[in-house]
């Protein structure tokens, strides 16, 4: 694990705030092999003296420079990467190397990893989209097309679907699927990062985010984003793993995120870390509550959220009036 997050280490904040201590026990944990953490607690919370005292008394030119890199990772330019805080600028990058690194195994692995669950998820995101023919659907961080696929059949040739993505290979194991599929007539593929999107405003009837949310840098950007391509009247669905409802399954689903997901990562794309990113950032996600208060502040109205599979994962809708 990288750096921890602020709430883990509070204790000794309050020891690194206003004691020597904090200098010695940076010195005993940087010598334990946490220096990443130590480093990122002394930069934001520990006084002037005490860097100077560390960066001095070991002259490291190495060790400086993490202090200055930690240093710049105050509360508003770092984010989670997992259960990694990294500078803000640097989680796109990282997030693009999961997908570019799964693209080729994404869709097995959906089957394996949920036994065929996501199918079911997605089929209520459709009921729910309420979709006409003719409408006009943004399909955003919209992978391997699944969600597109479907809607590509209800709107029919006089409606349009756009599967938007940041990531080129998902873009492109989407392209070439739905190609194989007979479906690309009325779709098209929009390479696009969700905090700005390149569309007009008022465009759109529908906008669908299925297990995207959760790995943008800045969500409020792309809520916000999302909220002015919308139409007037039309709505916001967000797909995406949430907490579960009761304790013994939030238990029995930890262990199977941390065990065997990365196993079966490791097994099937030769990759276990991403999906250990992919646990750990499920766990980092805003619960059903937050995430909702979230599309309220970005505009969103008459909101709601539904809970499937005990809230392992949850269906947010909005709507802009
Ligand atoms: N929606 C598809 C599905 O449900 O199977 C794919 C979901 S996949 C877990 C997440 C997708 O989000 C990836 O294709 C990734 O490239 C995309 N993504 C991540 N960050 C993004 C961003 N800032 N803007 C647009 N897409 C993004």
């Amino acid at each position: 694990m990288g750096i921890y997050g602020k709430e883990d280490c509070a204790p000794s904040l309050q020891g690194l705030k206003r004691t020597r201590l904090g200098v010695t026990s940076a010195l005993t944990g940087w010598l334990s092999g946490k220096t990443d953490t130590l480093l990122t607690l002394i930069a934001n919370y520990g006084r002037e003296r005490e860097k100077r005292l560390l960066t001095q008394t070991l002259s490291l030119p190495a060790l400086k420079g993490r202090i200055s890199r930690a240093a710049l990772m105050n509360e508003q330019d770092s984010t989670h990467f997992g259960y990694q805080t990294v500078p803000k600028a640097e989680k796109a990058q990282k997030v693009a190397e999961v997908f570019h690194s799964v693209a080729s195994s994404y869709d097995l692995m959906n089957d394996l990893m949920s036994l065929g669950i996501h199918r079911l998820w997605k089929r209520y995101t459709v009921e729910m989209a309420g979709v006409r023919s003719g409408q006009k659907i943004l399909d955003l961080a919209g992978g391997t097309g699944d969600l597109a696929l479907a809607f590509s059949r209800k709107i029919g040739q006089e409606g349009s679907v756009v599967l938007a993505d940041i990531n080129a290979s998902m873009l492109a194991m989407g392209r070439n699927k739905l190609l194989d599929r007979g479906a690309c007539s009325n779709i098209e593929f929009v390479q696009a990062n969700a905090e700005c999107l390149p569309f007009a405003s008022n465009t759109f009837d529908l906008v669908t985010i299925a297990f995207g949310l959760r790995n943008v840098t800045d969500k409020d950007a792309a809520l916000r984003s999302m909220y002015d391509v919308l139409k007037p009247g039309g709505r916001l669905l967000v797909l995406e793993f949430s907490k579960p409802v009761s304790s013994p399954l939030a238990r029995i689903y930890d262990a199977y995120s941390f065990s065997i997901l990365p196993a079966l990562g490791e097994l099937i794309a030769h990759d276990a870390g991403s999906y250990r990113y992919l646990a750990e950032s499920i766990r980092m996600h805003p619960n059903q509550d937050t995430l909702r208060q979230m599309m309220q502040k970005a505009g969103f109205e008459r909101t709601d959220y539904h809970n499937l599979t005990g809230g392992i994962v949850a269906l947010h809708r909005g709507f802009k009036s």
